[in-house]
């Protein structure tokens, strides 16, 4: 195996629920791939990534200073939801079963991220102080760390006596958004529920 290989298995391994067989079994199918198709990908990869900014209003990933949701004046600005990453968000809007407004965490309480958690906190209450909010769901992830998070959300939100609900009831414990389809996550968050 040559080097350049063996970086680019590495690097497949790094992604989200790839494991070593499956990036070896990708990494295969890419040397295959015709040459034309790959400099095709790449260079979209690298345009897709440049262009990309992250909204200075919700932190979702966005092309403009503002992203399309939170520009857009036919949503709902008395709901607020919680989401752990871009892609929660994005997997929450495809189901259509929302319309207000998001805010993107950007880690949880207990990993790696929990700095930049910190930093948005402290933007989230901002947000919370001056919008005229009528709920506040939380749609954070039903494993450990994301019920801890949500906890810890809901005693720092519940002073300013917003309604403050979960997502996340009928999501089998363990699960992620990212994995679940667009009915199951439409039906969460119809059966969001007022923590108290
Ligand atoms: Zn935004």
């Amino acid at each position: 195996m040559n080097e350049d290989f063996k970086k680019i298995l590495k690097f497949l391994e790094k992604l989200p629920g790839i494991g070593k067989r499956s990036a070896q079994r990708i990494g295969f199918y890419l040397l295959k791939m015709d040459e034309n198709e790959i400099k095709e990908f790449t260079n979209s990869l690298i345009l897709a990534r440049e262009s990309l900014k992250i909204c200075e209003e919700c932190f979702n990933y966005s092309e403009e200073r503002i992203c399309k949701v939170c520009r857009n004046e036919n949503r709902d600005n008395s709901l607020l939801c919680i989401v752990e990453e871009p892609s929660h968000l994005f997997f929450i809007e495809s189901s259509k079963v929302y319309n207000g407004k998001y805010f993107v965490l950007g880690g949880l309480l207990t990993s790696e991220k929990e700095e930049i958690m910190k930093e948005r906190i402290n933007k989230l209450l901002e947000k919370v102080k001056k919008n005229e909010l009528k709920e506040i769901i939380i749609a954070l992830n039903p494993t450990t760390e994301g019920e801890a998070t949500s906890y810890y959300l809901y005693d720092i939100l519940k002073e300013y006596n917003k309604k403050i609900t979960r997502i996340g009831l009928g999501l089998p414990f363990g699960s992620s958004l990212e994995l679940t389809d667009p009915i199951t996550i439409t039906k969460a968050m119809e059966g969001r529920k007022e923590i108290s």
